[in-house]
This record gives structure tokens, sequence and C-alpha cells, in this order.
């Protein structure tokens, strides 16, 4: 594994991020329930996800690099994009753009909603709401697609390889980071991979996806995720191929439940701090209608005004 998983001494904490080194030219910031990644070259430097948008990543992450930063979205949910807005632009697949448009994911009172359901805390542990004035505006975000084998140049050989791996979106992609050998993997595979959602896979398609991430596996030994930060084994990818195949036999668990998406069903039976009793590190919530291939659903409807 890796040298440095696990993390060092934080050395930076605002009201609204932590940022911890987790190898030498990676950075983990952390809004307490979700966590992004700045991964920095000699040329530049590349912010993967941005969390919710509440407070200001951009000057926060100004503290921690000199370099221009690219951003990217792993996905486009309320807790990876929105921190774009503060930059203006971003790199993401073009499947995730009108799903990131929905009211819930883009609109000031959605992402709020969505940072307040958790609690926070100052630094001198203090719990504490944001509030509208918190909030980062939308002044219009230019979008760059990127695709499966697109590689951002960092310099000094640092090179984030796109890996798309369509399942708890349509859009959602992972980033490879060959130097360190670990994936930067959004919400993509882990032991609450959510596929019952609005822009979620069927089952079908997300087990082709997990085999293809599975052909770079000699490139990488962990995932760091967007909630959990933590690394955790690229065997989660195997599981989840395992769990894939049990829902399509209709032998897993089948655990009725309610998710923030909506209802849905547990695969395997889960124990302590949402790990599966059955010890990997894999989970997946799905929805009985998104079992089996059926024709991609197109979101038409996210109005907007921008100003
Ligand atoms: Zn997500």
């Amino acid at each position: 594994m890796p040298t440095a998983v696990g993390g060092e001494e934080k050395r930076m904490y605002s009201k609204f991020f932590k940022a911890t080194k987790i190898y030498d030219n990676v950075t983990m910031i952390d809004e307490g329930m979700v966590q992004c990644y700045l991964v920095e070259g000699t040329e530049r430097a590349l912010l993967i996800d941005t969390l919710c948008g509440i407070g200001n990543i951009k000057a926060f992450v100004s503290e921690l690099t000199n370099l221009p930063v690219t951003v990217v979205a792993t996905h486009g949910h309320v807790d990876h994009v929105p921190g774009a807005f503060t930059y203006g632009e971003v790199y993401m697949n073009p499947d995730d753009i009108a799903l990131m448009y929905r009211p819930m994911h883009a609109s000031p009172e959605g992402r709020l909603n969505y940072f307040n359901q958790s609690e926070h805390l100052t630094e001198d542990g203090k719990p504490f709401k944001a509030t509208m004035d918190d909030v980062a505006k939308d002044n219009g975000l230019r979008i760059y697609p990127v695709y499966d084998g697109d590689i951002f140049d960092l310099g000094g050989g640092i090179l984030i390889e796109v890996i798309q791996v369509p399942g708890h979106t349509y859009g959602t992609i992972v980033l490879l980071d060959r130097k360190n050998r670990v994936v930067f993997s959004g919400d993509a595979c882990n032991v609450n991979t959510l596929l019952n959602l609005e822009g979620s896979t069927t089952i079908e398609e997300y087990k082709e996806s997990l085999l293809h991430f599975k052909t770079f596996e000699d490139a990488f030994d962990g995932m760091w995720g967007g909630h959990g930060a933590r690394c955790v084994p690229k065997t989660t990818i195997d599981d989840g191929i395992m769990i894939c195949d049990e829902i399509l036999a209709g032998k897993d668990d089948a655990i009725e439940m309610q998710t923030i998406g909506g209802p849905g069903y547990l695969a395997k039976e889960r124990g302590e701090i949402f790990m599966p009793k059955y010890g990997g590190t894999c989970d997946i919530v799905y929805s009985k209608e998104m079992i089996h291939k059926r024709p991609h659903p197109v979101i038409t409807d996210h109005p907007n005004t921008y100003k």
C-alpha cells in the first residue's frame, strides 16, 4: 500500500474546510461528510471534486498551493461539483450536466440544505449552521467535457488519468494517479454505493463499468473516495462485481431501506458504521426497476435563471 495512507497532521483548518496532506503532492480537503483532493504537479494542480459550494473553497485552496488550479468533478452531485462555482469552470463528463443543474444539486437552497443536514464544528468545537450568505453564487459555469482515457498533465511527470465508471451516476468518472498508485474514486464504489438515484445506471451497466475499472487494477493499490476520509483496498471493485452478480441472480440480501435518494434495497446486510457483515468494502443500494438494462432516461427539466 502507498506509504502515506492514513494521512499526516492536519495543516490547515477553516470554518468550512480541513486540509490533511495524504501524500507528498496530495492534500485531502474535508467538509465533514465529504472529501475532495488537491493533486500538485510542477506546473499545475488538479482539484478533484469541490464539495457543496458552502464557504469559498477557491480561497482555501489558494492558501494550499501557488500553482494554477484545474478543477474536475467525479460526478454531478450536490456534494461534489458546486464548489466549482467559485472557479467558474470545471471538467466533468457531459452525461451529468443536466443532473447537476437539478435544484437539489445546483440551487443555493439545495446546497445549503445538504450541508446543514450534517453537524459542523468551528475550530474551537462549537456547532454551527451555514446561512445563505455562505453559499457560493452560480455566476455561470464553463464546463469542459472529459472522457475515458483523458489525461491531466500536471507537470513533473504527474499524470492523472480519467476512467469512466457509470453507475452511481451516468457521468461518473474516477481519476487514476499512477505515481501514488491510488484512484480518487468519488462515489463510484464504496460501502454505500447508491444506485437507486435519479441519474443512476442499472446494475447490468454498473457491472460492466466495474469490469472496465478492474482492467486498470495493476496500476493502483487503493482508492480514496468522496465519503470516508480513508483509503480502501482495490478489492472493493471485486466486491462490487460479486454483489452485482448476486443482485442479477436474485441471491443478495435485498434489505428494504430508505436513502437520501428515496427507497431502495441494500444488497448485503450492514454491521457497524456502514461496514457490510460479509467482510468486504463494497455494498450497493439499488432499485428493483433498475436491475436490467433499459433506455437511458433523459433529464430535461432543469430550469435555471442566470444572473
Ligand atoms: Zn454522489
